[in-house]
């Protein structure tokens, strides 16, 4: 016997017993979930030496001319159509012309290939789009995001026969059919995979014959775009009672195309979700029959519809709701520099005030934070990859930190972002919020559950080879494969003990990190701490196995580490894109200590709560061996982060590129003129400030001032008074609100109180 045969034997069997008990079990749903997508930069992450090279080596996302034409063009164009107010409280939906125009323009067709008449645009253009539309309406952004996420064109494109993507890819893509998909159900929120909703396999009649088909009988809820949708992607559990396909009773979950004008569908109810008027509601269907040939994929892909769903959310998660968010991000700091800078109380611009210098800093590290993790992602998809631990990160930490922006943004703002009316810019931006956090899996869960859970098991070089593995039938040939996957861990786990003991009992400095100018040492501390990661994912899942997935606020946590540990590498990759731009260092400095500082945090928070002490003393004293020393970004960085905000420069147009500033005489669009106005007054406010004098016209008399900086004074004082104007109603007018949808608002009166 040789070594190989007698570690087998001796060391490796007793093991590979108690890792049948220990490691974590997979449902069928599971399993379908992991094989879906694929693993990318967190991989990389995950072996706890991240290679640098292959982050810088990505290619930087860039517009064809052809997308800069879209982008300038209709893109533009929808965006001076939109008028958030007038959507929400008169007409409740987008106006004829909007939906026309989107149609004609193909919007709905961003995914579809050319050769069925789609835009084609790459994930980079398709995020760009979405961005610049969030900025004006967070319903059109949505009502435009579903055709190009999941769908169903995704799951034509990537499951559909030929015969269905030459019928249904052009009609979706010149708006001809409006689609909507239906996977959520009362029973069935989060754990979508238990729904009731059932298809059972018959023949019936389909245009005057008789055929093989499907019939149906489902309630889902909260479903997007169906009170419009011409065809429904339904999700459902089909079931063969009499074995007309084969021998199985129950053929899972499977997804097909519903026309919704046939007989038994129900749809056209809205739902009101947090006051957006996209279009949503209920769809049910009774005794509907389809024929066969309408499951997506054909009979191929029956029962396959869970795998199928996973591997299109892969795709659209990575970009729908990362794209609002950022674009939510950069509003809230292009708007709240702003008018932090024209609101002044107590004699000065509030933005001058620590306080809110404290909330602006961080607004404007979010707004940079996730735009470039927005375009990390994008780069990722467009190198061909279905990112699915990825887009969970994405979608998760993406909107939670919309939510911090938008919530700082409306404390900024204060009374003039409650009071609401047209002239708030603000208000529907935070009503969208809750949207953003619980669509395309709630961010509880998505934390909790899901960016670890499969993180670990599709990232980690070893762990899914060892479940594997575990899963052969085949016992010898189980064995073996465990065997050499089993000890290959091992002697990544001894390597990375030693790495993360160096790494991080240097504090850093014996650390690898490419030549980066300033951001070295950034890089230096994400090795470090990668390394730390990979060391405690390696002790929780040896520890805890399976009971792991029940341990969610451990598994949240570890899922908290790699996620910082990406946006982080995408900060340092998006400083890297543009040149490494001096001005924007506070912006870098303030991501990476905050980002450091919250996973030194969550470091702390896994050792005082990991449930085996041992091991939770032996990976403190590796990894924190002097407990979590960071204390996030210097007061000096966030103020340095609000002044970009402050004043307009390079730095702060980087950092609000290509949103939508608003349509003509719109409230953005009188913030950005009084803000061009206070900076254009500068210097002739500030002379008649040191000289004491309120007056325009005695400052012009005393040669404090020109004739002409009197001028642009008493307009900027005019524009500051409009800015800061709220609307208000009268009684009757809110009457109407409640009855009727809200017509008051094109009578709103602005007053200045
Ligand atoms: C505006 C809107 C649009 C939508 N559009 C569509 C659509 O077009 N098509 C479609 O099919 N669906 C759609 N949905 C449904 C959406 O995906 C679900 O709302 C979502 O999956 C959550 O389900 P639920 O609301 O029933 O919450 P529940 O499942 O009841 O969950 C409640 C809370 O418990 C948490 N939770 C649940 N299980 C766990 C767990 N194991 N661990 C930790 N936390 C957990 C959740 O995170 C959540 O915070 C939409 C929903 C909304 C509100």
């Amino acid at each position: 016997m040789d070594w190989q045969e007698i570690r087998k034997k001796r060391l490796t069997k007793p093991i590979f017993g108690w890792a049948q008990r220990a490691l974590p079990t997979m449902s069928a749903t599971e399993q379908e979930a992991l094989e879906a997508g694929d693993v990318w930069w967190e991989a990389n992450l995950f072996t706890g030496d991240p290679d640098w090279q292959v982050l810088l080596n990505t290619p930087k996302p860039e517009l064809t001319s052809e997308e800069r034409a879209f982008m300038d063009g209709p893109v533009e164009e929808l965006c001076s159509m939109l008028d958030d107010w007038k959507i929400t409280w008169e007409d409740g939906n987008l106006s004829p012309e909007v939906w026309d125009f989107i149609r004609q323009n193909r919007f709905f067709g961003m995914i579809v290939p050319k050769k069925y008449g789609g835009l084609e645009f790459s994930a980079f253009a398709h995020s760009e789009v979405i961005r610049k539309i969030s900025s004006c309406s967070a319903t059109a952004a949505v009502t435009v995001m579903v055709p190009n996420s999941l769908g169903p064109g995704e799951l034509l494109m990537q499951f559909g026969t030929d015969e269905q993507r030459e019928y249904w890819l052009p009609r979706l893509a010149r708006g001809e059919e409006i689609p909507c998909f239906g996977l959520t159900s009362p029973e069935a929120g989060s754990d979508a995979a238990s729904m009731v909703d059932t298809g059972v396999i018959c023949r019936g009649t389909w245009k005057g014959e008789e055929v093989l088909g499907i019939r149906l009988n489902w309630h889902k809820r909260y479903i997007t775009l169906s009170p419009v949708a011409t065809v429904l992607g339904l999700a459902f559990k089909l079931r063969d009672p009499e074995h007309l396909l084969g021998d199985e009773d129950e053929l899972g979950i499977t997804v097909a195309l519903v026309p919704t004008d046939l007989p038994g569908v129900v749809t056209g109810r809205r739902h009101l979700p947090s006051f957006q008027m996209f279009q949503n509601g209920p769809t049910k269907g009774e005794d509907v029959f389809i024929p066969l040939d309408h499951v997506i994929g054909g009979e191929a892909q029956v029962g396959k519809g869970w795998k199928m769903l996973m591997s299109a959310l892969a795709a659209g998660r990575g970009i729908s709701l990362p794209s609002l968010s950022a674009a939510a991000a950069a509003f809230s700091a292009r708007t709240t520099g702003a008018y932090a800078r024209i609101r002044e109380q107590f004699g000065i611009s509030i933005g001058k005030f620590e306080g809110v210098q404290e909330r602006m800093g961080a607004i404007a590290a979010t707004a940079y934070q996730l735009d470039a993790a927005r375009r990390l992602t994008c780069a990722g998809l467009d190198s061909g990859r279905k990112l699915a631990v990825i887009s969970a990160i994405m979608k998760a930490h993406a909107t939670e930190r919309m939510r911090q922006a938008v919530n700082d943004a409306m404390d900024v703002h204060a009374g003039k972002a409650v009071i609401d009316g047209p002239n708030n810019y603000l208000g529907n931006l935070y009503r969208a919020v809750p949207v953003g956090i619980t669509v395309e899996g709630a961010n509880i869960l998505t934390r909790n559950l899901i960016i670890f859970g499969q993180g670990a098991i599709r990232a980690h070089p070893y762990l899914l080879k060892e479940m594997e593995a575990l899963e052969e039938d085949d016992r010898e040939e189980a064995l073996a494969k465990f065997d050499e996957a089993f000890w290959a861990h091992v002697g990544r786990g001894l390597k990375t003990a030693g790495r993360a003991f160096i790494r991080n009992w240097s504090g850093g400095l014996i650390s690898p990190s490419p030549k980066a100018g300033k951001a070295s040492r950034y890089y230096r501390q994400l090795s470090r701490r990668a390394a730390g990661f990979a060391l405690l994912s390696d002790f929780a899942l040896l520890t805890l196995g399976g009971a792991l997935k029940r341990k969610e606020m451990l598994s949240a946590r570890l899922g908290d580490i790699l996620s910082e540990l990406y946006f982080l590498s995408a900060a340092l990759k998006r400083w890297e894109d543009e040149g490494r731009q001096k001005e924007d260092l506070p912006l870098l400095a303030y991501c990476m200590d905050a980002g450091l500082a919250t996973i030194d945090q969550r470091f702390a928070e896994l050792f005082a709560n990991l449930p085996n002490r041992l091991v939770a003393a032996l990976c403190k004293v590796i990894i924190q061996p002097f407990g979590a020393r960071t204390r996030g970004p210097k007061d000096k960085i966030t103020m340095e982060c609000a002044e970009i905000l402050m004043a307009p420069s390079a730095s702060r147009d980087r950092l609000t590129d290509g949103l939508h500033l608003g349509r003509e005489g719109g409230a953005v669009a009188k913030l950005e003129g009084a803000f061009s106005l206070s900076v254009l007054t500068s210097k002739a406010r500030e002379a008649m400030h040191k000289a004491r004098i309120e007056d325009p016209e005695a400052a012009v008399a005393s040669g404090d001032i020109t004739a002409a900086d009197a001028h642009k004074i008493t307009d900027y004082r005019k524009a500051v008074a409009e800015v800061i104007a709220v609307d208000d109603f009268s009684p009757e007018e809110l009457a109407l609100h409640g009855t009727q949808g809200g017509r008051a608002a094109g009578q709103a009166q602005t007053a200045n109180f």
